[in-house]
């Protein structure tokens, strides 16, 4: 960083920004943060890196933007384990050229975000250097013992839900979206819900985790997928489709529940968002999807996939 602005200026005007502490946390400022998880409950854990050039670019993002993500995403993550968030670590590879402000903007992003989830920063690392803007959140989330959705619940005759509308994030989505945190809690009362996921990679990738650790299979309706009104309607219907399957980055909540529970949601929906139930879970461990003419393909799994 330059030198008029060290590190231990930018720790001290983020301590400035979050001030209140939460009870049984010991926060920003010492070696490690502690924190006494309440009683009967479970603590989870999650962390989520994002790189410049890979998850978002300056433009379109803006560094409150690429912060405001960077947290996001974690929020989301804990959502699907229908958990509340409670506290967050930040650490940033800063890239040197772009100096101080450029730091809190991304601090901005973040800081804001945790405030509308009442979550505490309770610590983080500062770097930087010479290569391009790296932020790594780790999360921290309670919930109710036992009462956490795993991806292993899903049995043969379940109905696969989603939420919201799925496809075209790249337009915006992906740096605007807002966790559906107190959407998976109210479903959670609402119904059992047996698995659940968020959809980071794309409904068709991200649909193979629950089926993997379920030992299960898939059926979806191929007319009931709901289609973002993001992705183009100049586009053919199988290439909307496709956007829908495997664009990624929806962040949307998709859940397995028995059918009398999925009954249940499609007659009194407890969420403000659109949930769609879109096909059934089977036992034949693999995923297809059902077209209108009656036809069955294999769902590929065509989500969006990381180069390693
Ligand atoms: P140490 O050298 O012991 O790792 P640091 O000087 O790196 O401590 O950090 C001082 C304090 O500031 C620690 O409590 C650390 O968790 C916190 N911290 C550092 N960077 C950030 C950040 N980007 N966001 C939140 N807390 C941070
Ligand atoms: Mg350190």
């Amino acid at each position: 960083m330059a030198s008029s602005f060290h590190e231990f200026d930018l720790i001290q005007w983020i301590r400035e920004q979050c001030p209140s502490a939460k009870a049984n946390l010991i926060g920003i400022g010492d070696d490690t943060a502690i924190l006494q998880p309440p009683l009967n409950s479970e603590l989870l854990f999650a962390t989520d890196m994002l790189m410049e050039g890979t998850h978002f670019t300056f433009p379109p993002a803006t560094p409150e933007r690429a912060g405001r993500k960077a947290l996001a995403v974690n929020i989301s993550d804990l959502a699907a384990m229908a958990g509340q968030p409670h506290s967050a670590l930040i650490s940033l590879a800063l890239p040197k050229s772009r100096g101080p402000e450029f730091a809190k903007a991304i601090m901005q992003g973040i800081i804001d975000l945790a405030k509308e989830f009442s979550i505490q920063l309770i610590g983080g690392d500062t770097n930087s250097w010479d290569g391009p803007l790296v932020i790594n959140v780790a999360i921290i989330g309670i919930a109710p013992a036992s009462k956490s959705i795993k991806r292993s619940g899903a049995i043969p005759g379940d109905w696969i839900f989603v939420t919201g509308e799925l496809g075209g994030s790249l337009t915006g989505h992906h740096l605007n979206f807002t966790p559906l945190v107190s959407e998976a809690l109210i479903l959670n009362q609402a119904v059992a819900i047996h698995s659940m996921v968020d959809l980071s990679d794309g409904l068709a990738s991200d649909l193979q985790h629950i089926l993997r650790e379920s030992n299960v299979g898939a059926l979806l309706d191929a007319t009931s997928i709901p289609i973002s009104s993001r992705v183009s309607e100049n586009e053919s219907k199988q290439t909307r489709l496709q956007h829908a399957l495997s664009d990624g980055e929806d962040f949307e909540l998709l859940f397995t529940v028995s059918p009398e529970d999925g009954k249940q949601l499609l007659s009194q929906n407890p969420l403000p968002t659109k949930i769609t139930q879109i096909g059934e879970i089977t036992s034949r461990q693999t995923a297809f999807i059902q077209h209108p003419d009656g036809s069955q393909t294999s769902l590929e799994d065509s989500g969006w996939k990381h180069e390693l």
